[in-house]
């Protein structure tokens, strides 16, 4: 791409969404739509209406937005880059050493915030099992604001990222713990109304195809065990200790793996263990109830 000047804003799209689609990114256009978004400090749409309009690059403008593209090819995650990952209403702040949050997950959410809306307490308790970025526990704690919410994450850096986004995003309702979910949150034993999490639970034989997965989100986000479902067991366990009776755990998972968590959660005594589909009729989330 060449910076001689007058560029418009027009042109160095097209030649960045060409370097984008050669690099094998699936949604070249809308990954250099957001990168120029990042770059000029506008919103999408207003860089579509700049495109209309006949905007043109300085130099500076079109030297950063080149950098940015090149370091998209390299296959870093676009949300490294922008360090902003879109979660259901909110703007997370995330960078390496902190799992990006997906939109599979906002169906996770919604789930957890359901039940939590649907508690008979004037101040239910939700908790978020390897919070990550903090995602569905900020979600959960934004969204049912008469809620309380405690988050735990292991990882020293992930937690560092959730606890940026808990001071910019909350005041007062969530708690964010660092430790591990199988014992930092004895405390609470018998009075959560919602066990949520999104664990690790990718089999350790599985590596993931794409490489902002497999080289950027972290190993101890991502695997657990042969078959993918060690923290799942773990969590299905610490889940009962935690909840009412009456309290709901509500699990991702892999689309290939709903029987088996309806199965772990079924044996330790869990009622009512149902798996949904996404928007994509994909088996992703298993929700069960303590008796
Ligand atoms: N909940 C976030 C989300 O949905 O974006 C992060 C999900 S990521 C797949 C799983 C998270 O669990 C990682 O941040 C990982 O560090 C954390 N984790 C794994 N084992 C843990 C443990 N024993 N205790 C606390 N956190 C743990
Ligand atoms: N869905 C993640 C992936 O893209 C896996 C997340 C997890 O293990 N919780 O690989």
């Amino acid at each position: 791409m060449t910076t001689d000047s007058p560029l418009t804003l027009r042109a160095a799209l097209e030649s960045g969404t060409t370097v984008l689609a050669e690099a094998g990114i699936l949604d070249a256009v809308v990954d250099a739509e957001l990168l120029a978004a990042h770059v000029l400090d506008l919103s999408r749409g207003a860089v579509q209406a700049a495109v209309v309009t006949g905007r043109e690059l300085t130099p500076d403008e079109a030297a950063a937005f080149d950098e940015v593209i090149a370091r998209r090819a390299e296959r870093v995650p676009l949300q490294h880059i922008t360090g902003l990952a879109p979660f259901r209403h909110l703007e997370l702040t995330v960078g390496p050493g902190v799992f990006v949050p997906r939109p599979e997950t906002e169906i996770l959410a919604q789930f957890a915030i359901d039940a939590l809306a649907a508690m008979p307490s004037p101040r239910p308790l939700a908790v978020d099992l390897g919070t990550g970025s903090g995602a569905i526990a900020l979600a959960m704690a934004t969204e049912v604001p008469h809620a309380r919410v405690v988050a735990v994450e292991r990882s020293a850096d992930a937690h560092r990222w959730a606890a940026r986004n808990v001071a910019r995003l909350t005041d007062g309702n969530l708690e964010l713990r660092h430790g591990s979910f199988v014992d930092a949150l004895e405390d609470l034993a018998g009075t959560v109304s919602v066990v949520a999490s999104n664990p690790p639970y990718v089999p350790a034989g599985a590596i993931p195809r794409d490489p902002e997965v497999r080289l950027h989100d972290p190993r101890e986000a991502l695997y657990s065990g042969e078959d993918g479902l060690d923290d799942i067991r773990t969590i299905s366990r610490v889940g009962l200790r935690l909840a009412h009776s009456g309290g709901m755990i509500v699990l991702e998972h892999g689309e290939w793996q709903g029987e088996g968590v309806r199965e772990i959660l079924t044996a330790d005594g869990w009622q009512a263990a149902a798996t949904h589909p996404d928007l994509t009729h994909r088996d992703r989330v298993t929700t069960a109830l303590r008796p």
